[in-house]
């Protein structure tokens, strides 16, 4: 554990913005290897990655997280990326999001035996396109998928232990375009307004019950987030009409039965519509089983909290992970995640350290 904060600090000091390295997947590298790990630095585009894998006897553990940080922002009290210490804390971008949890885990992994990997990314926070899910499909393609994945995203709310995270909602977003036939708003015979078309779709559309939502998930929900038609005139019927909607949804749907939806519901209102639909990731829900009753009882074992098993939040990494392996998110606290003067109480870094070594030694684990 000696080489938790030294690590911790060595990291935040990379001034890592994606999509710059700054030398922190090497960094992290040198550590793994030092720790008798097998790493494969994994360059994808101009994205900075690495698996790293160390044999043992035991189902195989992977965590996942990320080196790269968002932008540090203006007026900061500490130097973002000094990795100061003051007041029990450690300041600097990415301390809880998400170098911190990095460090703790591999402190863990250091002193525990066990079939332990890690799959870093350097490509979390922006497109998340040369990370991750390239990563899988290497791993996939070597024979190195887990038997079970712990990602170190920050998910407690107010205290260390309170949230874990099993699974997370789907994101779509939907662009539709609605031609008509532009002409004189006396004369409609001889036009097609498309704004009529468009808003009986919408309607429909916005009209859904999708579901009630389930144990642990919220109900999936429509928005339409834009109409436009950018028409300046009183007495003109215009040419078309364009509108775009987000989808939240949990595991009832997915991308082919929504977009199955969108198209049946615009084919009746306006048949010449055009649908452009990009779906961010799927919904996905880990089923309670022996990883995570494993994790909960790491969680509760080192800080007297059973946490909540939640899927809140936005997209993140774990939605790739789940098309092949069972994965769950725990880390610190994000309060102050993406803020300025990100910090992390020292005690608490060494809490999360001790629940993912009691974790990674668990016999349901
Ligand atoms: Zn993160």
């Amino acid at each position: 554990m000696e080489l938790l904060l030294p690590l911790a600090r060595d990291l935040l000091r990379r001034r890592s913005i994606t999509p710059a390295d700054d030398g922190a997947q090497s960094a992290l590298a040198a550590t793994l290897e030092r720790l008798g790990f097998t790493v494969t630095p994994l360059r994808f585009g101009n994205i900075e990655n690495l698996f790293a894998e160390r044999a043992g006897a035991g189902p195989h553990l992977a965590f996942a997280g990320h080196t790269d940080v968002v932008p540090p922002g203006e007026g900061w009290l500490h130097d973002p990326f000094g990795a100061e210490i003051a007041d029990d804390m450690l300041f600097g971008r990415g301390a809880v999001d998400m170098k911190g949890a990095i460090a703790a885990f591999i402190a863990a992994a250091a002193d525990t035996p066990g079939h332990v990997s890690l799959i870093i990314t350097g490509d979390e926070e922006a497109e998340a396109i040369d990370g991750t899910a390239k990563i899988l499909e290497w791993m996939e393609a070597h024979g190195k998928i887990p038997d079970f994945c712990l990602v170190g995203e920050p998910t407690c709310r107010v205290a260390l232990g309170d949230t874990v995270k099993i699974g997370r909602r789907g994101s779509l977003n939907a662009a539709i375009t609605v031609p008509g036939r532009q002409g004189h708003a006396a004369y409609p015979h001889l036009a097609d307004n498309p704004i009529h078309r468009l808003i009986p779709a919408l309607a429909e559309l916005a009209a859904r019950e999708l579901d009630q939502g389930s144990e642990f998930f919220q109900p999936s929900s429509l928005q339409i987030t834009s109409v436009d038609v950018g028409n300046p005139a009183t007495n003109v019927i215009p040419g078309r009409a364009t509108a775009r909607l987000n989808i939240r949804f949990n595991p009832a749907h997915n991308e082919a039965s929504l977009t199955d939806w969108l198209t049946e519901t615009l084919a009746r209102h306006a048949p010449q519509a055009e649908l452009a639909i990009h779906c961010s990731g799927e919904a996905f829900l880990t089923a309670p089983g022996p990883h995570t009753a494993a994790l909960t009882a790491a969680i509760t074992a080192t800080t007297g909290i059973t946490p909540e098993q939640n899927t809140g939040g936005g997209t993140s990494d774990a939605r790739f992970i789940s098309r092949y392996c069972p994965v769950a998110e725990f880390g610190l606290v994000g309060a102050t995640m993406h803020q300025t003067d990100e910090r992390v109480p020292i005690a608490e870094l060494r809490q999360l350290a001790a629940i993912y070594q009691t974790f990674i030694t668990s016999p349901g684990a």
